[in-house]
Parts: C-alpha cells; structure tokens; sequence
C-alpha cells in the first residue's frame, strides 16, 4: 500500500485541519505519515494566542486537535522554526506534499501620521500579549490613562475593545497571562471607543458577538439608535437586506436599547470615523478622524488598529497580496500547498478552515505521484535540538492546566521558551 509523507508548517486550526482531512482521506489502498512542525513550544495557534479568554467555549476545539494528534502516523515538531532550524527545501525535497498553514501574524498599518507614537498597538501585538504568546510577553502597554480607541469594526477590534472594557476581575477565571491580568488589574482606562470607518451597514462585526455585548455585567455598551436606523434605511433602500446584516443591525438595535448602570467601564461604538492622524508628542495623547460632519479630535491614551494581517514573508516562496501565491491552495509547479489565512488571508472563524482544508487536501490527493520515500525532518534537525513532540507537548499542557486549576483558571501559560521547554522535557 503506497504511503505518503506529508509536512504541515504551522499548528494552528488550519494545520490540524489539514492532517484531519488527511487522515479522513486515508484508506485501505492509502495512507499518510503527517509531520507537523511548529516555531513555538506550544501547538493551537490562534486557538491558544488568539481567541479571547473569556471566550472559552471556542478554545474547546483543541479537544479535535488532540484527537487528530493522538492518531497513528501523527507526529509534532514543535519548537522547530522554519528557516532558522530547517529551511523550506529541506522539506519539499523530503515530504510527497508540503502544506503550509502558517497563517497571517503581521498587523496592517493604517499608514498614518502618529502611528509610530508609543502607546499606538496593532492588535498583531496586542492580543498575543494578553494571551501569554511568548513574542510578545514584554510589550510595554500603558493602561495608565483614562480613554482607548479600537480602530476597525471587526471580531478582532471587538475582542481587544472587550478586553479593555471589562472588569479585570471579570477575567481573573479565564487563561489571560499574568503579566497582562496584573496591567489590566491596575488599569485606569474606563472608556474604550471603537471606530468604524464606514456605517454600521459595512461592519464585519459578527452577530453572535454583538449580542453578547449587552450580557457585560459590568460596562455600558452604547451604540447611536439612529445611526443603526439610517444604516438600514439605506441599506433596504440599497435593495434586499441579506440574512446576516439583518442579524447584525438588529444585534446593534438591541445594544442601543440595552439598559445602562453605574458602571465605571463603558464600550462605545463610533461610525463612518475614518482614521487621518494620531496626535502625542512623546506618546498617544489623541486621534483625528475624518467624519461627514468634518475632522473631530478624540482625546484618548492608547490606540490599537485591528484592520487585519498579512502574512510573513517566507523565503522561497512568492506572497501576493499579504498571502501566499496560490491556485486553490496549490502552489503551481511545486509540492507545496496551503491552507488557512496563509491561503485565503485573514477571514472566517476557526471552522472555516475545515471545509478549507479538506478542499485542499482533495487536490492534494489527486496530484500525489509514486511515494519519495526519500526521508523526513529528522535527517536535517541537530540531533541535540530540543523538540517538543506530542509526548513534551502533552507534559506541558498537564502542567499548565494543573497550575491554573488551583487559581480557579482552565490553565495557567507559561511564556518563556526555556520554561516551556523545559517543562517539556519533564524536568
Ligand atoms: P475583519 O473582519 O476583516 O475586519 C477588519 C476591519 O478593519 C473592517 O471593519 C475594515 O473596514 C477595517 N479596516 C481595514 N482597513 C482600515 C483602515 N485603513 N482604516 C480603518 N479601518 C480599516 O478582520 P479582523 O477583525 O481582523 O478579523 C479577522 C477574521 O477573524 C474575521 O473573519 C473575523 O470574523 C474572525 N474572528 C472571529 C472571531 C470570533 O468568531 N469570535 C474573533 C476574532 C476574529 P472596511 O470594511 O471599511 O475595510
């Protein structure tokens, strides 16, 4: 029975998507050895480094990548970087198929003035920080003013408007990092915008999180009641309202009305607010907007921009347009493939690159040849290299969630490499 050798770059949803569709596709005259390899300590991607905490009920689809990782023919190489330890020839010269599900980590730049000013943040930084993802443990982020502006009207800038708008109590129970948990502890900030550039028709915004908006217990949600009826105003004018913007319109219609209390903390939505200048002189003292009423001037401490991601550039391979150059997912002319935001860019939720990667690996499958059998990752790693494999991996994840369990917490993150590591071989 012909086997394969496949490598999948990148453990997020979409790489362990891919190996499940592989090993869905395996069958008695088929079969696959899948390698996964990862830069960090610690597999899960944006399930582990993106999702907000105190969205935990998303985080339990780490229960499918277990799966997927306990199954035989699975193996994690974890802490292993590509283009530092291996290079991307070492593997398509080795593997039947390379799939690369190495996402979009880079955040986009508004490209104006001011953007450089210390407290202004992508939310390429920011929400890393506050989930403990290693790179980013040391960011300096001043919670020491009063006022935040969340730029885009996007899940992302919601999750990080969220994370600012809450009682830092709220998130005592959930897997914050520590170091993020103490800012947000002492923190001033009390009164969070977050800016659309278009009207409140054009928000990407999902409705599900819109309606978990007036469920805070603890901050005042304000959304302008007329601003949502002139949005669909125009947009019946504009022909059929879709399903979805319904749901939306009417998820912000309903955090207009919601009731409001002597909460401190308030989340304040702001449309057709196009971002033209942040204003400081050593640090974020303000930003101003384009509005149809003229450029306005909000006072504010902290910016953070959540208007998307690209990908990081890979050596050996051609991106275009922030993703990686591709033909449904096929990288023409080579063994290489591609799966997830790295594929399509930075759209959907976690389960789309379920149906994502089962396309792909469909084509994958079609095009595979006579087996290689010409070796894998191993022949080129230092022998000495510290790998996290499943086994390391699982060693971790016991000692993570053991460590947050006597706080009340799903887990508590280490964010050091060399404690992650460490805890991985056992000692
Ligand atoms: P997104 O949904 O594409 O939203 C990006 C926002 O940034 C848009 O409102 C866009 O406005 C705005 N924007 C872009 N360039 C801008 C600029 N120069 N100035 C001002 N605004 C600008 O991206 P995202 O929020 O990063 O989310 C990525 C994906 O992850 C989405 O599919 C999202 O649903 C998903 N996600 C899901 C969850 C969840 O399900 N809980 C959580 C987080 C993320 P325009 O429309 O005007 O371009």
């Amino acid at each position: 029975m012909p086997k394969y050798k496949i490598a999948i770059v990148g453990a997020g949803p979409a790489g362990y998507f891919t190996a499940q569709a592989l090993q869905n596709s395996a069958t008695d005259d088929l079969a696959f050895d899948i390698d996964m390899i990862e830069r960090l300590p610690t597999p899960w991607g944006l399930v582990r480094s993106g999702v907000a905490p105190d969205h935990p009920k998303i985080k339990t689809v780490a229960k499918v990548f277990e799966k997927v990782a306990s199954e035989p023919g699975f193996r994690l190489f974890g802490n292993v970087e590509l283009g530092t330890h291996i290079q991307l020839e070492d593997l398509t010269s080795r593997y039947d198929a390379v799939v690369m599900c190495t996402g979009s980590s880079i955040g986009k730049k508004l490209g104006i003035p001011g953007e450089e000013l210390p407290n202004s943040l992508s939310a390429a930084e920011f929400v890393p920080w506050y989930n403990g993802h290693p790179d980013f443990a040391s960011l300096k982020v001043d919670l020491s003013g009063s006022t935040a502006v969340v730029i885009g009207a996007g899940n992302v800038a919601m999750d990080c408007a969220r994370m600012l708008a809450v009682e830092a109590h709220e998130l005592d129970t959930t897997d914050t990092a520590d170091h993020a948990l103490d800012t947000l502890h002492n923190s001033n900030i009390h009164k969070v915008f977050i800016a659309g550039r278009r009207g409140p028709e054009f928000a990407a915004f999902t409705a599900p999180e819109l309606r978990d908006l007036p469920k805070l217990e603890h901050t005042n949600v304000y959304i302008n009641a007329e601003e949502v009826e002139a949005a669909h105003a125009r947009a019946e004018a504009a022909g059929e309202i879709e399903k979805h913007l319904a749901s939306n319109l009417e998820a912000m219609r309903l955090i207009a009305e919601s009731e409001k209390s002597e909460n401190r903390k308030s989340l304040e939505f702001l449309f057709s607010h196009k971002p033209k200048e942040i204003i400081g002189k050593d640090k974020v003292e303000g930003i101003i907007f384009e509005t149809p009423e003229g450029d306005k001037t909000v006072l504010c401490d902290l910016v953070i921009s959540a208007i998307g991601y690209h990908s990081l550039l890979i050596n050996g391979l051609t991106f275009d347009n922030g993703r990686i150059a591709n033909l449904d997912g096929r990288v023409v002319g080579t063994n290489i493939y591609t799966v997830g935001w790295a594929k399509r860019g930075p759209s959907g939720v976690i389960g789309t690159n379920k149906s994502d990667a089962s396309d792909v690996v469909k084509i994958l499958v079609e095009e595979l040849g006579e087996p290689k059998n010409a070796g894998d990752i191993k022949d080129v790693l230092h022998p000495e290299h510290a790998v996290i494999d499943q086994a390391a991996w699982s060693r971790i994840n016991a000692a993570e969630v053991a460590a947050g369990e006597a706080l009340g917490k799903p887990r508590r993150k280490e964010v050091s490499i060399e404690k992650l590591v460490r805890l991985g071989s056992g000692s």
